[in-house]
């Protein structure tokens, strides 16, 4: 893959800035913004985009995207305080199991435009918190529903057994809390299924049977809710990332489903971390040293899945490009396995990969490392220093 001309000119930049060995990540901000903003634009009316700032809640990424997202959603209360501070001005919608009452608490303190009720319990705790302060909480119920078609996919959140949401057959009982509490006002039902979801068909489908479901339920229930949150799991195929989930073509499928089921004003919410935040990312890493071990060859860089567990996390050998410095090639057309500097045999980033020309003081750059990277690796483990972090302004 050739990286784009900025990113090649920041790398230029920090190298030609660093005595040490270099290790950093950089954000493609305008690329990130191109990207957000081309998703907005294709999506039907009465269709809302959330971004799940659990993906990369990096300030310059936040406010990146603030212009062109309905808001943010956050996954704890350390999530939501710190969206708070980087956008104030920002709706917040607060998901995640195990919320604590102190949470709760400055969730409706920031206002939280929904809360993604995970349990009956929560929901009473919910409850006692928002009328002790004296104020209603806008509630949407996750739902685990059970399909006749389990989706498929590496990570799959509900259609089974999970910590995730309300069974369907729970769902008559929260309601009965909700009729009690005042205190609770119920906006709709939030369903997240999977992530890592690559088959633009397949998701149609599962939208489609959230769409019935919806409705089936409104009308079991007696119910007239003005939102359907339909969760995020778009997937980037890090093989081939033009393979990547065909964001144009579900918005097309998704304007067909709702012409076919007419939503009339209930809104169609989702909230999508990964497949908005992942292509903008890089990681990069010098070449410390390159070495044969039993006939197989190792490129140490500097830095590590501490840094950048994201390979690691998902079993997969992660695709980079070399940004060769002046050395001549030590390695020609040869397969090279890249770790990085932990003692410990996990940590590679990518295993026997063909290699054109590889020197010490080259550098590996790691494509795709904006979602789900630096805020999800131990960074702590061995002391080592933290990577420098870069950005490409418009
Ligand atoms: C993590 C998460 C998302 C975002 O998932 P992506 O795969 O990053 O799009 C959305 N909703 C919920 C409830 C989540 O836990």
């Amino acid at each position: 893959m050739t990286l784009p001309v900025a990113v090649r000119q920041r790398i230029e930049q920090l190298k030609a800035g660093h005595e040490a060995p270099l290790c950093a990540y950089i954000y493609d901000l305008p690329a990130l913004e191109q990207h957000v903003k081309a998703m907005r634009q294709a999506m039907p009316e009465n269709c809302e985009l959330f971004y799940a700032a659990k993906a990369n809640p990096e300030a310059r990424v936040l406010k990146t995207l603030a212009p062109w997202v309905d808001g943010f959603e956050a996954a704890s209360g350390g999530e939501l305080t710190w969206l708070h501070e980087q956008c104030p001005d920002q709706p917040l919608i607060f998901g995640g199991p195990g919320k604590l009452d102190h949470e709760l608490d400055i969730a409706l303190q920031y206002q939280v435009s929904a809360f993604h009720v995970e349990s009956v319990t929560e929901l009473r705790s919910l409850a006692r918190i928002a009328g002790k302060r004296g104020v209603q909480a806008p509630v949407m119920l996750r739902l685990n529903l059970k399909l006749a078609r389990a989706p498929q996919s590496r990570l799959v959140m509900g259609g089974k057994p999970t910590p995730f949401g309300l069974d369907e057959e729970g769902l008559a009982s929260a309601l009965q809390v909700l009729r009690e509490e005042p205190s609770l006002e119920l906006k709709g039902l939030h369903f997240h299924l999977l992530s890592h979801q690559l088959d633009v068909d397949a998701h149609l489908e599962l939208i489609r049977s959230y769409l019935l479901t919806f409705r089936q339920l409104c009308r079991d229930h007696g119910l007239q809710l003005p939102l359907l949150n339909v969760g995020g799991g778009m997937g980037i195929n890090y093989q081939d990332a033009a393979q990547s989930f065909d964001w144009p073509r579900f918005c097309l499928g998704l304007k067909g489903l709702l012409d076919e089921y007419p939503m009339g004003a209930i809104r169609i919410r989702f909230e999508i971390g990964r497949f908005i935040s992942a292509a903008c990312g890089y990681y990069v890493m010098q070449v410390l040293d390159i070495k044969s071990s039993h006939g197989e060859l190792f490129a140490i860089g500097r830095g590590g899945t501490h840094h950048f567990r994201t390979p690691a996390a998902q079993g997969h050998d992660h695709p980079f490009t070399v940004v060769r410095g002046n050395q001549p090639a030590q390695v020609s057309d040869q397969r090279v396995t890249l770790v990085g500097q932990l003692c410990t045999p996990k940590d590679v980033l990518a295993r026997q990969q063909p290699v054109a020309q590889l020197a010490m003081g080259d550098l590996l750059v790691f494509t795709l490392a904006g979602a789900y990277a630096w805020n999800i690796s131990h960074q702590n483990f061995l002391m080592h220093e933290p990577p420098l972090k870069a950005f490409i302004e418009g």
